[in-house]
């Protein structure tokens, strides 16, 4: 076995912070100690001055999606890539559940997509999209042998993948029983289809109107009504990326009842608020396309919430949404991407990337200027998603005995943020020009050095499916 020695860092985990050395013998952490003598053949990596890490897990991105005629940007090799670039080692991404296909089929589909391809490890949620009784039989099997043991289900895009309230109470109901959970994305669908339609037929095409027609009572709404039917399931629930002060007021409303509701929270909404539809000269820009995700950008009083509640653990985790489509048509041959909804902000592809980006702007903006602990930044980043979604003590960590996905972090450094320089097949970034101080200098996936300074050591493929244990044994 290959031993790899990491000598001199500050090691930084959900609870510690210490100088010591770290022992890696093949893919997992052998020893952590101070002043660890490295055996003849040793690999050592000098981390003096630099803070480390575990690998980040970023629970929720869309590599290779295609919804409706667009498919994203990034597959599993350059978005694993891109991800690595960050500092994130996991990825938990999507298996749909096409219409006439069941939970394994999908699950199937995804694996082939990833496998062979992936530059680091990955595990998937199941889009459930369809509830009948062989669903609920595969949503139990996936949970017990599939290590996939949590499913996605949307409360909007009705006519697509949109679930009614009793499917979603029958989801819930099954997985409660089993150790899975529902993670939802929650806006009152047919609501929102409504106002797009209005607004289409006064003629309102331009990208903003996505965000208007997509208001954050209708996700305050929606959350509560999950909520709801997470307690007459007696389950766990999930929200995925969670926008609004409205929605997010039920869901400390829930905790503070001690029932077991968690909520992700994304950079974006971190970062911009809704004031970012009106920056250009000309509102109704199709240069606001670059912002149509879904939610949309909330008001700035719902990005001081958000932080707040990411302090007060009444958000649990940031993971990023990562589904990006690019600005420009035919980028690195992608067709039907943001241009596609030139005429009809209803046609553009909802979604942005986010994979690089997630761990130094969350350092920059959150640790640096005093929002969040060091701490408190590992465990958003890494413990969290890990604990929550069976990856821990595995992933998440650095401990003995867990793998040895390991970023070394430059607290020091600055850089500054372009599409140009970051590793996604996506044209853009929101972040664009931004100056943040930190960057991922090294990083390690089961000990193997994906990243040495500029360099990309990974060898395509070398990420690995992870099975996913049953939830619920660290909340
Ligand atoms: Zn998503």
């Amino acid at each position: 076995m290959s031993l790899t020695l990491i000598r001199g860092g500050r090691i930084v985990t959900a609870v510690d912070d210490y100088e010591a050395d770290i022992l890696i013998d093949g893919e997992r952490i052998a020893c952590i100690g101070l002043n660890l003598p490295a055996a003849e053949g040793t690999k050592v990596i000098d981390a003096a001055g630099m803070l480390i890490f575990p690998g980040g897990v970023d629970c929720h991105t869309h590599m290779e999606n295609t919804f409706g005629p667009s498919t994203t940007a990034d597959n599993f090799d350059s978005g694993t890539r891109s991800a690595a670039w960050g500092g994130t080692t996991t990825i938990i991404d999507f298996a749909l559940q096409n219409p006439g296909t069941t939970p394994l089929q999908a699950i199937e589909r995804a694996q082939s997509k990833a496998d062979c391809v992936a530059n680091i490890d990955y595990g998937f949620h199941v889009i459930v999209t369809h509830v009948d009784h062989q669903v609920l039989e595969d949503m139990r099997y996936a949970i017990r042998h599939e290590g996939v043991s949590s499913f996605k289900m949307f409360m909007a895009y009705p006519g697509t993948v949109m679930s009614d309230d009793a499917a979603i109470f029958q989801a819930m109901r099954m997985v409660g029983q089993h150790g899975g959970m529902v993670a939802l994305h929650a806006e009152n669908g047919t609501v929102v289809e409504l106002l797009i339609k209005e607004a289409l037929a006064q003629g309102h095409t331009s990208p903003r109107y996505h965000a208007l027609t997509r208001p954050a009572i209708l996700e305050g709404e929606a959350t509560h009504r999950g909520i709801k039917l997470a307690e007459l399931a007696e389950a766990p629930v999930y929200f995925v990326h969670l926008s609004a002060k409205e929605a997010l007021k039920h869901v400390i409303e829930a905790r503070d009842l001690g029932i077991p509701v968690f909520a992700e929270t994304c950079p974006h909404y971190l970062f911009f608020d809704e004031s970012a539809y009106a920056d250009s000269d000309d509102e109704d820009s199709f240069d606001n396309a670059r912002f149509v995700m879904s939610p949309p950008l909330r008001s700035k009083e719902s990005q001081n919430a958000l932080w707040t509640a990411l302090k007060t653990d009444d958000l649990q985790l940031i993971s990023t949404d990562h589904c990006p489509y690019c600005m420009k048509e035919g980028h690195q041959g992608r067709i039907n991407q943001k241009p596609f909804g030139a005429d009809d902000f209803s046609k553009i592809p909802n979604g942005i990337p986010g994979v690089e980006t997630r761990m130094t702007v969350v350092y920059d903006g959150g640790v640096r200027t005093g929002r969040i602990s060091l701490n408190r930044f590992v465990e958003l980043m890494s413990t969290a998603p890990a604990k929550l979604f069976g990856l821990f003590p595995r992933k998440g960590t650095i401990a003995v005995g867990s793998d040895a996905d390991i970023v070394i972090f430059d607290p020091n450094e600055t850089q500054t943020i372009s599409a140009e320089t970051q590793h996604s097949d996506c044209d853009f970034t929101l972040f664009e020009g931004r100056q943040v101080q930190g960057k991922v200098k090294q990083v390690l996936l089961r000990g193997q050095l994906l990243i040495d300074g500029g360099l990309w050591l990974g060898k395509n493929g070398q990420g690995r499916f992870v099975p996913r244990g049953e939830l619920g044994k660290y909340w």
